[in-house]
């Protein structure tokens, strides 16, 4: 297996060789799209076991809806439609037929056309919100509280694998509410979900805020999101919950009798993370070596590997690996025993490590007479000697250890990559030569956003929540007074 090239020497092809070499994914045949590997699955499927659990706790309920939306009901919802319009896939035909001049290829057969073209969805809105009109009449049938697991299609330009692809696979809630201040409730409380399930099972720490108008989700009145730091300085999306007042409603005329008999439109909300996700926790953790995993999503947490020169040490090895694998499945903590004698322990040690498992626990003959392993440390390359007496333990605690540990590296990562600003100078400096957040002031001007975006690639990654002080403060760019402090960043 060929070494990974450094982030130093070049932070994207070292990206797509982890991405690549560790089996998570590859690019396809399809322009844009790829192809998640079983190792990359098995994340994915952590992450979903773990949100799906989470919705479910916060009252919500998985439904299906279709994967194509008659262009009527897509473009019903003005905003929405115009802003997802230029990146659709769009079926026009339901048949091929062979091709009379070309033996042996087919062609859209021109007879086959639909009366009526169908979007294949980039985000599901309109389909839901045209089958809600069914589904709510008074305010019993509220609220509704549902998540679909989907793929989605943008037809996106530039692509990258898990960060931008044109076919992904995400979550989208969408729940419909009596009032304006339920709704409101709603959007916040999917972004606190988001938030405590980023931070707390991928380790990756996020700053919560709100998109500037510029940034916002076609359609909505609000988008809270959650932004996170990269290795290299740049912000990544991380996750958002849209505030989508009555815009959906007024477009499929979804009403709702009151308790007093009044009709109201109802009150919208979504929400939604992808396989994005798996492209931050790559880029927030990861290292010259390969991949480094929280121990709560890693698909193999502790890896045993034996190290013996005959059968009767394979034989002695074996059942000390044996009795720890029994006491770690009893703990849900998931190992495997590598006792492949086909490959070399080195080789071993080398493909766990690039695959980011957290602990590896190497027992050879001369370790058994001393009744102890050689554990090693996945994220700090360290390793250390661990009686076999209670060593099931020593792993359980070691694991939480760990995952505390990279939230909170990552965590001074950020801290030391954000910077504030009250000059341009400072600005471009600072984006040129360092890189991550730059907190300023701005004058929550569209435009002056716009031009910054212009002569910096640098964009508002969001207006983080909480009481600032705006007396006296100006925008370092217009010069003009302050109306919010925000986070920029250069994002993927
Ligand atoms: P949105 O519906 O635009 O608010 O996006 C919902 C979630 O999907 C956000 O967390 C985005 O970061 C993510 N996302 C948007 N576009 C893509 C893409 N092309 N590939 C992967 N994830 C995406």
């Amino acid at each position: 297996m060929a070494k990974l090239t450094s982030r130093s020497e070049d932070y994207s092809k070292w990206y797509n060789e982890l991405v690549t070499q560790t089996g998570m994914a590859e690019n396809s045949k399809v322009r844009g799209c790829m192809v998640i590997k079983p190792y990359g699955y098995a994340i994915w499927e952590k992450m979903q076991a773990e949100l799906d659990r989470m919705f479910k706790e916060t009252g919500h309920q998985n439904a299906y809806f279709p994967l194509f939306v008659p262009k009527s009901l897509f473009e019903a919802e003005e905003k929405n439609a115009e802003g997802f319009a230029k990146e659709c896939a769009v079926v026009t035909h339901y048949r091929l037929k062979n091709d009379p001049n070309k033996e042996g290829k087919l062609m859209v057969d021109p007879e086959a056309k639909l009366e009526e073209e169908l979007v294949v969805r980039p985000t599901s809105e309109a389909i839901i919100w045209s089958t809600y009109k069914n589904w709510i009449q008074s305010y019993r049938d509220l609220p509704i509280l549902i998540n679909q697991w989907a793929n989605v299609v943008r037809w996106e330009m530039r692509t990258r694998l898990f960060l931008r692809t044109a076919e992904f696979l995400w979550q989208e809630g969408h729940t419909a509410h009596a009032t304006r201040e339920e709704a409101w409730e709603e959007t916040t409380k999917m972004l606190d979900v988001y938030s405590d399930f980023i931070e707390g099972f991928m380790g990756i720490p996020v700053v919560k805020g709100m998109k500037t108008p510029n940034e916002r989700f076609a359609g909505a009145e609000e988008t809270l999101c959650i932004e996170a730091l990269m290795q290299d300085g740049k912000a990544l999306q991380a996750g958002t919950s849209h505030f989508l007042g009555q815009n959906f409603a007024k477009a499929f005329d979804v009403k709702f009798a009151s308790k007093e008999g009044t009709l109201d439109y109802v009150w919208a909300t979504s929400w939604g993370v992808s396989t994005r996700l798996i492209g931050a926790l790559i880029m927030t953790h990861s290292d010259d070596n390969g991949l480094v995993l929280p121990p709560k999503l890693a698909p193999i947490q502790v890896v045993i590997v034996p190290i013996h020169r005959d059968d009767a040490q394979k034989a002695a090895i074996s059942e000390v690996a044996e009795k720890l694998v029994q006491d770690l499945k009893a703990k849900d903590i998931s190992v495997k025993f590598d006792d492949d004698d086909n490959v070399k322990p080195g080789w071993k040690f080398n493909e766990y490590e690039l695959k980011g498992v957290p602990i590896r626990i190497a027992i050879g003959p001369r370790d058994l007479e001393n009744g102890q392993v050689e554990m090693a440390r996945r994220d700090t390359l360290t390793k250390s000697f661990e009686k076999i007496e209670g060593l099931a333990d020593t792993i359980e605690q070691k694991l939480d250890e760990i995952q505390e540990s990279i939230f909170q590296k990552a965590l001074n990562h950020r801290s030391e990559h954000t910077t504030e600003v009250e000059t341009y100078e400072q600005f471009k400096d600072i984006l040129e030569n360092k890189g991550g957040f730059i907190s300023a002031y701005w004058d929550g001007d569209s435009e002056t956003e716009e031009k910054i975006k212009q002569e910096t690639k640098a964009t508002i990654r969001c207006i983080p929540f909480g009481e600032v002080d705006l007396e006296d403060k100006v925008d370092f760019y217009s010069g003009k007074p302050a109306k919010f402090k925000v986070l920029f960043a250069k994002a993927y």
